[in-house]
């Protein structure tokens, strides 16, 4: 048996482990102040005991200051493990905070005390991201514990924020502290993938969300010629935006979906009752878009379409940005990361993975923008966010044996 098999071995005794560090860290509720919460610090601390164990040549919590946090501030932490060589680092960036259980009628049982069934472990966060952290942190103790040598330098960060913002997380950390990143390192960021863990996602579409608010004139239901209807107005517009869809019909086979998405989301509440027409009528587009348009050019087309619906109905359509993020220049397929982890996941799992796009959201497009490749990259479940989110512990299993083919260099 290889010294990598009796690795992998290890790795597969580690159930138990897995069942224990899931239940601590689930127990530490982490949820930043605009989720209601006063922060990360509980499950840091333990983090950073645990990080500790494992004699890393560097351990900083990086504190980013926020009056409304416990202490003011936020924790992030940063460990650091030498290797036979100084360059280039293996990161591992995963967030620390989780989203809020939302309707506790939905979860049959405690979000914050996890459940096993069989391969499942249930409870807020196992997913997001503690299956990012678990894994990453196992791989190395299991290398330790085996005695084997790395190759090259480990980073393990574990950020707060990530799920409002990233402001006080990632964001943070590339602001103040420039000098931990390098761009020839290998930054893998385990917050996505597949079930299968052959999605390597190196590119995201731009964001952009707009707001459409349709003011007419509110009367009675019976003299509809007294008014201007502007849910009529709305559902007019609704239906002449799907020209969107052939204006910019552009497809990219990186990305899943391929084509760039325009879909009408919320919508707000208008009048109480049946019998009046209403005269404001506001609702929200959701638009991801491939990063070879601009988003001056949807916007203007948007203005256009909205000019004539109100030209043709005698009434106003004004469009807002609520939020608007410009895609960054993707990682390409062929960087060092993306080969390694390809690599990787052929040799644990069997199977070819590929660097695909997706529809936009997460951190690594942080990383990016400062012409740092970033990777992002795990094997998992469709549960993050939802009631009664769970990991499998055979995909922690799995993952952490990429993490450690990563770590050793391959
Ligand atoms: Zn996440």
């Amino acid at each position: 048996m290889s010294a990598l098999d009796r690795l992998f071995q290890r790795i597969e005794g580690y159930r138990n482990e897995i069942i224990m560090l899931q239940s601590e860290l689930t127990s530490r509720v982490a949820l930043g102040p605009d989720n209601g919460g006063s922060g990360e610090h509980e499950k840091s601390a333990y983090l950073f005991e645990k990080l500790k164990e494992m004699a890393p040549a560097s351990l900083e919590e990086i504190r980013s200051p926020d009056v409304r946090a416990h202490q003011g501030y936020r924790p992030n932490l940063v460990a650091r493990w030498n290797g036979e060589t100084h360059h280039p680092t293996v990161w591992v960036l995963s967030h620390v905070d989780i989203v809020p259980p939302g309707d506790l009628n939905l979860w049959e049982g405690d979000p914050y005390r996890v459940r096993v069934e069989g391969d499942r472990i249930i409870g807020r966060g196992v997913e997001d991201n503690q299956h990012g952290i678990v894994s990453s942190y196992l791989a190395l103790k299991a290398i330790r514990e085996s005695g084997e040598v790395l190759k090259r330098p480990v980073g393990l960060a574990m950020v707060a924020d990530e799920e409002t913002g990233s402001e006080y997380g990632l964001d943070y950390l590339l602001k103040n502290r420039p000098d931990l990143f390098s761009s020839d390192d290998l930054i893998v960021v385990p917050d996505g993938g597949n079930n299968e863990g052959t999605m390597i996602e190196v590119a995201e579409k731009s964001m952009l969300w707009l707001k459409f608010i349709v003011t007419g004139e509110q009367c009675h239901g019976s003299t509809p010629e007294k008014g201007k209807n502007t849910l009529y107005a709305a559902a007019r517009l609704i239906v002449d935006l799907e020209k969107l869809k052939k204006e910019f019909a552009l497809e990219d086979p990186l990305f899943r979906p391929p084509r760039s998405t325009f879909e009408p989301t919320k919508m707000e509440g208008n009048v109480p009752n049946i019998n009046t027409i209403p005269g404001r009528d506001v609702f929200y587009m959701d638009c991801r878009i491939l990063p070879q348009y601009s988003l001056d050019e949807i916007m203007q087309y948007a203005e256009k379409i909205a000019g004539e619906v109100a030209g043709q109905l005698h009434l106003s359509i004004r469009i807002e940005t609520y939020y608007r993020q410009e895609a960054t220049a993707p990682t390409p397929s062929d960087a060092p990361v993306v080969v390694a982890l390809k690599e990787a996941i052929t040799r644990v799992k069997g199977l070819e993975a590929k660097p695909m796009g997706i529809g936009g959201g997460t951190v690594a497009a942080f990383f990016r923008r400062l012409g740092l490749p970033a990777a992002v990259w795990i094997t998992e479940t469709d549960t993050p966010h939802q009631p009664n989110e769970y990991c499998l512990i055979s995909n922690i299993i799995s993952d952490a044996k990429v993490f450690a083919y990563l770590y050793l260099g391959g």
